[in-house]
């Protein structure tokens, strides 16, 4: 089995790599972002209280995420795995996964972090914004919003899995292909 955590700042291409990853080995993708605007699209409860956080560029508060986590897993029994994009991030999320994880028998197997400077990542969120539809991507100040966040709350979680032996630094800047070559050497290795 296969629980991998695809990790790294936003826009550096964690739900494109993840697509790439599914495929390949047959996982069930879980981004919490995708599950958070489709709350939204519907104007669940849930989704109303996530889009205060969101447009502002700020995480959407742990019990929150958590919570939504576990419906979605409750729904789902891959024996494969999984791929987890855009979770978790804040070490409270690494500890509640790992819970998850535990309870259902298994482990994260895998933490595989793309590296992008933040120059880079401004430049492509700005780029996505022009068709992404999504407000957090349409203005330079709530993109260094998000990556402030990042920052402080999200990058710890590196070193939380680093602890275990499971984490990973990819280069994420080049071809698509070339980065998924990266992130097989890596799972092969
Ligand atoms: P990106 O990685 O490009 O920022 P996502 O779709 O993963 O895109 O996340 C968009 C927003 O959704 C985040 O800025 C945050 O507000 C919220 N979000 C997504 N996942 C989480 C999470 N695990 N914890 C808290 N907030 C989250």
């Amino acid at each position: 089995m296969i629980n991998l955590i695809i990790f790294g700042p936003p826009g550096s291409g964690k739900g494109t790599q993840a697509q790439k990853i599914v495929e390949l080995f047959d996982l069930t993708h879980i981004s919490t972002g995708d599950l958070f605007r489709y709350e939204i699209g519907n104007d669940t409860p849930l989704g109303m209280k996530a889009k205060e956080y969101m447009n502002k560029g700020e995480l959407v508060p742990d019990e929150v995420t958590i919570g939504m986590l576990e419906n979605r897993l409750n729904q789902s029994n891959n024996p494969n795995g999984y791929i987890f994009d855009g979770v978790p991030r804040t070490i409270a999320q690494a500890e509640a996964v790992n819970q998850i994880m535990t309870d259902r028998g298994t482990e994260i197997t895998h933490l595989i972090a793309l590296d992008v400077p933040d120059d880079e990542i401004v430049k492509r969120l700005l780029e996505r914004g022009k068709t992404s539809n999504r407000p957090d991507d349409q203005s330079e100040e709530i993109i260094r919003r998000r990556i402030v966040e990042y920052n402080a709350k999200t990058s710890p979680v590196f070193n939380f899995y680093a602890e275990s032996g499971l984490s990973n630094k990819i280069d994420g800047v080049g071809s698509l292909d070339e980065i998924f070559a990266r992130i097989k050497d890596c799972l092969e290795s």
